[in-house]
């Protein structure tokens, strides 16, 4: 029994994340959100150059086509490889034959010319016609100047911007630094702090999993107004696996709920990449519905149809040779462990 779907979007993913397992571990154990970047990825994203941005995007591709996802908004960062490292993500999941949406997470860390490399690299990419918003990393570490820069050159460029909103306490005053800038267009990835009653406008992106992992709390984002979408903050790209947590996750709150609202989360990708509503997903379960995929672990993709090209049949890839992507990932993972 098979059923088609369109294709999944991951609608708040780090390719370059997708290097990460088996990192040596940080100087000390972090003990909360704010440590865990410091010590994991601030430190990781300083690493990468574009061979590793390369290989990390064409095994998170891979993964996510393996998972019946072809669309990726995805959101990257690798402040000592900025230009140009929009491109090598978008090659690679051209390639792999997944769609992306693409952002340049600005951020002042590194100085005001830090993030002025960042918001140029995501004109840069956007102008030459790729397919991007505007990225920026969080309130709480860039400048008003740079978070007035970024909404302005999204407002040029006409895309939305997409940002890290509340997703630790130590974000709490992104409301108000973001107050008057965003859009209906914008991603606001997390929220898990975020007021009921604000006034941001956009989409809200939620990533059960990475708010587990992270133990930053439960965003409860069936409380807010904005439309919903799912991500996976990097995990990864299975999005059933992603819609089924954010059910039991809400029903960890509310025994009284279904997975229809969830399932609508999973959804509103449609609405930030059109395009994968075209695209055709034909599974290995009948049928693809909230309730049956709710409670039926392990289903997977037999075939899958991109823009009209036949991208993955028989449960394998058709343009790329998957071992070969997870030799060459493995490799530039070590190299980018050694450097830590
Ligand atoms: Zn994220």
């Amino acid at each position: 029994m098979t059923a088609v779907t369109p294709g999944l979007v991951c609608a708040h993913h780090h390719l370059y994340s997708a290097l990460a397992r088996g990192m040596p571990a940080p100087p000390r154990t972090p003990t909360d959100f704010a440590s865990i970047l410091e010590l994991v990825w601030w430190r990781l994203d300083t690493a990468l150059d574009l061979e590793m941005i390369r290989w990390s995007a064409m095994l998170g591709a891979l993964e996510a086509l393996e998972s019946g996802t072809t669309a990726i908004v995805d959101h990257h960062e690798s402040p000592n490889a900025i230009e140009g490292s929009l491109d090598v993500i978008a090659d690679a999941c051209a390639e792999v034959g997944v769609r992306s949406l693409l952002a340049y997470g600005i951020t002042d860390r590194h100085g005001p010319e830090g993030a002025r490399r960042g918001l140029a690299e995501n004109e840069r990419f956007i102008r030459a016609g790729g397919r991007g918003l505007v990225g920026v990393h969080a309130a709480f570490t860039c400048s008003d100047d740079s978070l007035e820069a970024a909404a302005g050159l999204a407002r040029d460029l006409g895309v939305g911007v997409h940002v890290h909103v509340c997703e630790g306490v130590g974000d709490a005053d992104a409301p108000r630094r973001l107050a008057g800038l965003t859009r209906d267009d914008w991603l606001l990835a997390h929220c898990v702090h975020l007021p009921t009653d604000h006034d941001l406008r956009g989409t809200i992106l939620h990533n059960p999993a990475s708010n587990l992992n992270n133990a930053v709390g439960y965003a409860a984002p069936a409380r807010f107004g904005n439309p919903v979408a799912l991500g996976t903050d990097g995990i990864g790209a299975n999005m059933l696996d992603a819609f089924r947590l954010a059910y039991y996750l809400q029903r960890s709150t509310d025994v009284t709920c279904g997975p229809d609202t969830a399932w609508g989360w999973l959804a509103t990708g449609w609405d930030l990449v059109p395009e994968a509503r075209e695209d055709e997903v034909t599974w290995s379960y009948d049928p693809m519905d909230p309730w049956h995929v709710a409670f039926t672990p392990g289903i997977r993709p037999l075939r899958i149809v991109v823009g009209g090209e036949t991208v993955f049949d028989d449960g394998r890839p058709t343009r790329v040779d998957p071992d070969e992507i997870r030799a060459k990932a493995r490799e530039q993972a070590a190299r980018l462990h050694a450097r830590l």
